[in-house]
């Protein structure tokens, strides 16, 4: 059946099986909450406080000083309530600057980490029209943030559970523009493209050529890379920004991600 986005337009027919497009936000349309205006409207777990818009605010604050000024990227970080997407037992620890286990032996990344790499890829990419790829969904964490900045967001994960995880996690934001896709992401999402951003948020031994591929004339690719510069196989932030001309390739910090595999599980 053909779905349709509330503004109407046509939503993209789903790969390899699972489209998850839910019902838009009655109360906010899916539109940014400001960051002074945001108000929680669920009750907030145990642990994290009564009020844990107030816990998020300090988290962005903290983050503002580490020196991502993105506005848009902040604002989305104090929408979106990451102690949903953690497990009970780790509410206590949504909010502070630190990766967290998420099953399956994979991480949600810190947030720190998470906004320069959302801010990275804003500041390639004029706006928030078009389509953005996000190469290992996790725990929908990121998805969530990717679907406050763009008008729409694949997002593929390779592992069954927590591609179902996700799905479950996200639901109770009603993001209709939020797509999850079950699959190997080392092939990309050809049905998308091209996105005018591609995020990964697994590092493998080098940036396949079929994502350089699938980004726009224009767009920007961030992802971690396991670059043989470095000492012991570490990791690097890449950005590529592909021009007419061809790409141009920018070294940033060494970061740690999980690696990139191939294939599903
Ligand atoms: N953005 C996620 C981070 C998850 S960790 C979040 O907010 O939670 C990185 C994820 O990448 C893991 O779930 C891992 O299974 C996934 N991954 C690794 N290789 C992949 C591939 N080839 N295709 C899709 N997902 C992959």
């Amino acid at each position: 059946m053909t779905q349709r986005h509330p503004s109407g337009a046509k939503v993209r027919p789903a790969f390899p099986a699972r489209l998850v497009s839910v019902e838009p936000v009655a109360a906010s349309g899916g539109k940014l909450a400001s960051i002074r205006g945001y108000t929680q409207s669920h009750v907030a777990p145990i642990g994290v406080g009564l009020d844990s818009g107030a816990v998020r605010q300090k988290m962005v604050a903290k983050i503002a000083q580490g020196g991502v000024n993105h506005p848009r990227v902040l604002a989305a970080l104090a929408a979106i309530d990451r102690d949903r997407f953690v497990d009970s037992a780790l509410v206590n620890q949504a909010y502070e600057d630190t990766s967290l286990p998420i099953g399956l032996g994979q991480t949600i990344s810190k947030p720190s980490v998470v906004a320069r790499m959302l801010a990275l890829l804003c500041d390639g990419v004029a706006g928030r029209a078009g389509r953005v790829l996000e190469i290992g969904t996790g725990c929908g964490y990121q998805a969530a943030l990717l679907g406050q900045l763009f008008d729409e967001v694949y997002s593929i994960e390779r592992l069954r559970g927590l591609h179902d995880k996700a799905r479950d996690n996200l639901r109770h934001l009603r993001l209709a523009n939020v797509h999850l896709l079950f699959g190997d992401g080392m092939q990309g999402y050809a049905k998308g493209a091209p996105y005018v951003g591609i995020i990964a948020a697994a590092g493998g031994e080098a940036i396949p050529a079929c994502w350089l591929n699938q980004l726009a004339v224009g767009g920007r690719l961030v992802a971690p890379v396991c670059a043989a510069a470095l000492n012991g196989g570490e990791q690097a932030l890449v950005v590529v920004d592909k021009t007419a001309q061809g790409v141009r390739q920018t070294m940033m910090e060494t970061v740690r991600f999980v690696p990139l595999k191939s294939g599903v599980a």
